[in-house]
């Protein structure tokens, strides 16, 4: 069969096209694509919540991929490991305690999950204003990364979502637009963002997960970004802590149980 270019660029368009389309009106919005982000996506996914994932990018998988210094290798507690166990990644025994998992196909592997449980992942778009109503955040402003990176003048688009997950990483840039844009007050002690502290793995572990919470109307944070919301330290290459909180922030925002079930996704007809 003869191929035509012209098919095959209408393919892309059309199938793209139906993909956003369908992501404008979302239960979840998700902004950033590293561990925390794909972890949260899956659960949701698997839930049956509508989400979307929207990532700077073009590469998903955040900080993981390099494990610690570019050596691809993560590590794991044994809680990290129970959530790797359950999405297929292969761990292996280090010491008592410590287990390694190899990096790509621990991302590979969550990333593929989370797209077959429904999630839609956007690579190169960036999140770049909220809106918000009456002191909710109710949804994203969202742009091609390459627009930003160029600095062009070309105007957003938008999207509503009931629920935000902030988990971009270091720079918690949902929170800081958030901080800068809008008189809502965050859920930290001192109302803003506090800016991560110096590397204490155990105890940045154990705060990433007690700051994975919602720290303004609508929306969560999660991973790194809730360590630097409320002055964590950071935590080196151990990656249990990102897992544990995608997963924390996922079963917050099913638990808050808002999300009305019409606007779950609905299943294709075979
Ligand atoms: C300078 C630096 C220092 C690091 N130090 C540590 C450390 O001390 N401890 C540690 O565990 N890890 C560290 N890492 C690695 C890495 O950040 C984390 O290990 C881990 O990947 C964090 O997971 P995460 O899911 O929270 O965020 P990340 O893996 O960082 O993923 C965040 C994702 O969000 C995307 N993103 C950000 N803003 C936007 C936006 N506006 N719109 C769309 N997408 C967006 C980014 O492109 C990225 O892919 C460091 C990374 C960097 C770059």
């Amino acid at each position: 069969m003869a191929l035509n270019e012209i098919t095959i660029t209408q393919a892309i368009i059309e199938r793209y096209t139906r993909k956003l389309l369908a992501c404008t009106e979302v239960d979840a919005a998700i902004v950033g694509a590293g561990p925390a982000g794909l972890v949260a996506a899956c659960y949701l996914a698997k839930a049956g919540k509508k989400v979307a994932v929207f990532e700077r990018k073009l590469s998903i998988g955040g900080g993981m991929w390099g494990g610690g210094m570019m050596f691809n290798e993560i590590v794991v507690q044994k809680e990290g490991k129970d959530i790797l166990d359950g999405f297929g990644v292969r761990t292996q025994l280090y010491k008592r305690g410590y287990y390694t998992a190899d990096a790509i196909e621990a991302v590979s592997t969550i990333c593929s999950v989370a797209v077959k449980a429904g999630a839609r992942i956007f690579n190169c778009i960036s999140v770049e204003d909220v809106m918000i109503r009456e002191g909710r955040v109710i949804g994203l402003v969202i742009n091609w990364s390459p627009v930003e990176m160029a600095g062009l003048h070309v105007d957003p688009l938008t999207i509503t979502a009931k629920y935000v997950i902030d988990s971009t990483g270091h720079n918690t840039e949902v929170l800081r637009v958030i901080e800068r844009k809008a008189d809502v007050k965050l859920n930290t002690p001192s109302g803003g963002i506090m800016g991560e502290r110096s590397m204490w793995a155990e105890k940045a572990e154990r705060l990433t997960l007690d700051n994975t919470k919602e720290i303004c109307p609508g929306v969560y944070v999660a991973g790194m970004s809730a360590n630097a919301a409320f002055g964590g330290p950071r935590m080196g290459p151990i990656f249990g802590g990102m897992l544990l909180s995608g997963q924390k922030a996922a079963e917050a925002i099913i638990a808050a149980a808002l999300v009305p079930a019409a606007t779950t996704w609905k299943k294709k007809k075979k």
